[in-house]
């Protein structure tokens, strides 16, 4: 498996993590499959809704400020 920790903050994908879906999969366009934590995806998750990439293995994103609450 190339990715198994979360590139956001490093936290490592256990085989509880895998079996629990908790964790969101990102699909890389090199076919690659990046897998970010519950607790990023969450804080990510305006941009995953939004369809943008949250994080590269290759390529990691710059921080990315939350968007105040609605
Ligand atoms: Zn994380």
């Amino acid at each position: 498996m190339p990715t198994s920790s979360c590139p956001l903050c490093a936290r490592r994908r256990t085989p509880a993590d895998v079996a629990g879906l908790v964790w969101s999969s990102q699909h890389e366009t090199d076919g690659a499959v990046t897998w970010i934590c519950p607790t990023c995806t969450r804080a990510q998750l305006w941009r995953i809704e939004a369809l943008l990439s949250v994080a590269s293995p290759t390529a990691p994103t710059a921080p990315t400020p939350l968007r105040p609450a609605a």
